[in-house]
């Protein structure tokens, strides 16, 4: 599985790009492909469409109304700010730091 927080970003936006286009929507105990914003639909629409956010490998939950029954598609990948290697010297800086390491 890609491990995003060491990838370049063009790799890890490719690689998103190639699974999406062979999956359009990703189901409870699924892991998410990369970061990003999902639209999770419910079966029967019970409650209204809407968007949560997913980081690469988080496992997608089941709804407690529709159990499995609700599917999660990607709108936007994204990358997460500490595993942007443009910031992540930057950041475990902060995090040393504020940790008084
Ligand atoms: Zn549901």
């Amino acid at each position: 599985m890609l491990q995003c927080a060491r990838q370049d970003i063009a790799d890890a936006a490719e690689y998103c790009e190639r699974v999406t286009a062979v999956r359009e929507a990703f189901r409870s105990g699924e892991r998410a492909p990369c970061s990003g914003i999902y639209k999770a639909a419910h079966a029967q629409r019970h409650t209204a469409s809407h968007y949560v956010v997913a980081l690469h490998g988080d496992t997608f939950p089941a709804c407690l109304e529709c159990r499995r029954g609700v599917r999660f598609e990607l709108a936007l990948h994204v990358v997460y700010l500490k595993a942007d290697p443009q910031f992540v010297n930057h950041h475990d800086a902060q995090d040393a730091q504020f940790l008084d390491l």
